[in-house]
């Protein structure tokens, strides 16, 4: 066959590849997905938003805006027994955080599954126990060593994503674990906590891999544990290694 036409051939099935990684990520069904138990099944859309009241958002941005970085402690002391939006219906257990409140690393998920919600622990599920493993075979570093909290502190109903008024109720507590534990980088795992943390939709196939900032911390975009588990191929788990490899080197960087 002509070099040219296999050139043309291999550029368009590493593209059509990129798409449809893409699709899936953003929950559309293509033929990958076929006889595959999705690890965090995609439900209805979450309802239309409703705007968070001035003096919710307004008590948490306070201790903030004193320019004094906060406990994790008091940042939880804050949200006590939280019913800022209505995820706090049918949660079972508030999933604040887990990990070394000094973390040089801090990672970012969606929100809880069933078994955070059981547990009040972040990702201990399947897609957890994958990102144990990311971090502790992949980095080399325990787990213990991290920081890992989510967008929301409360499971979704069927895990949809967050909707915009219960990301804008718990945001603030979000900033402001990431105020006191005070990383070097953050990981966004997933579409989700890495479009409200760059403040717009994103691709996540066209922004992982590449440095972010937030607020003055480098961010880098990977893909959620959940989707690699979907898509358990070579070249996703390369693409995650390299993610994580940067975000590890750039922690690690001589100030
Ligand atoms: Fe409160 Fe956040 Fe839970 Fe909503 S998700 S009830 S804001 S802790």
């Amino acid at each position: 066959m002509d070099r040219a036409l296999i050139e043309e051939l291999r550029a368009a099935l590493g593209a059509s590849r990129a798409w449809l990684a893409e699709w899936i990520e953003e929950g559309v069904e293509g033929p990958a997905t076929l006889g595959a138990a999705p690890a965090r099944a995609k439900a209805a859309a979450p309802p239309a938003a409703r705007p968070v009241s001035a003096q919710a958002q307004g008590d948490l941005l306070a201790p903030a805006r004193s320019g004094q970085r906060p406990t994790l402690e008091e940042v939880r002391a804050r949200l006590g027994d939280c019913t800022r939006c209505p995820l706090s219906a049918g949660r079972n257990t508030i999933v604040f955080g887990d990990g070394n409140p000094d973390a040089d690393i801090l990672f970012v998920g969606e929100g809880p599954g069933a078994e955070e919600d059981k547990r009040g622990l972040p990702f201990v599920g399947r897609a957890g126990e994958l990102l144990t493993r990311m971090i502790e075979r992949g980095m080399g570093i325990p787990r213990s060593q991290v920081y890992i909290c989510n967008i929301v502190k409360c499971r979704p109903p069927q895990n949809r994503e967050p909707a915009p008024n219960e990301i804008a109720a718990c945001r603030p507590f979000l900033d402001e674990q990431i105020d006191a534990v005070a990383p070097k980088v953050i990981v966004t795992l997933g579409r989700p906590a890495t479009g409200v943390l760059l403040g717009r939709d994103v691709s996540i196939t066209r922004v992982r891999g590449v440095w972010h900032d937030y607020r003055g911390t480098p961010l880098m975009p990977t893909f959620h544990p959940a989707f690699i588990l979907r898509q358990y191929t070579e070249e996703n788990r390369r693409l995650v290694w390299q993610d994580l490899k940067a975000a590890l080197e750039r922690a690690q960087a001589p100030a």
